[in-house]
């Protein structure tokens, strides 16, 4: 059995995290999709909310799983039983930053191994804070975000506008 943890905030999950969660099916027999908390970061979703948007953004894939951690991530891959770290890679912007964050993972724990997937095209420019910011100003998101959160948004932006 190959497990895959694909850490994230997902504050909302998009369509460039789920091509990315297709992608790591094609290796892995499970894959669990793992909402970090980063209170730091002060996400617009709450956790609960996050985790119930990729919940149901995953509902039709059987071998996806989605989970909320804190702490380490690699000893949150050991607890899982995870062979892999998945991350999305869309441009040399991403590179440097997610190369620091794989080493410093493999010093803490070297069974656990960093795989990077390149999303289609047409989603390398797409970011949740990206998203954020359209839907923030009433634009259309639609081609950016499942159904689901696009309503989501709608929601907590009226709740919390700008
Ligand atoms: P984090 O706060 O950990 O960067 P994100 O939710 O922003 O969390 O992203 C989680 C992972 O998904 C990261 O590896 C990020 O590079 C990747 N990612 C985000 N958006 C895309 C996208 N459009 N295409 C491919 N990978 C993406």
């Amino acid at each position: 059995m190959r497990t895959a943890i694909y850490p994230g905030s997902f504050d909302p999950l998009t369509n460039g995290h789920l091509d990315v969660i297709q992608r790591a099916t094609k290796l892995f027999d499970r894959v669990i999709v793992a909402v970090a908390k980063n209170e730091s970061k002060h996400p617009l979703f709450t956790i609960e909310e996050r985790l119930e948007i990729v919940r149901e953004g995953v509902r039709h894939l059987p071998a996806v799983e989605a989970d909320s951690f804190d702490g380490l991530l690699v000893e949150y891959a050991e607890r899982m039983a995870a062979q892999a770290v998945v991350r999305g890679l869309r441009a040399v912007s991403d590179f440097e930053f997610e190369f620091q964050l794989a080493l410093m993972n493999r010093k803490l724990n070297e069974r656990v191994e960093t795989i990077f997937m390149m999303p289609k095209d047409t989603y390398t420019f797409l970011s949740s804070r990206i998203v954020k910011e359209i839907a923030r100003f009433g634009g259309d998101v639609s081609s950016f975000v499942p159904a689901h959160v696009q309503i989501a948004l709608k929601f907590k932006l009226a709740s919390h506008p700008a």
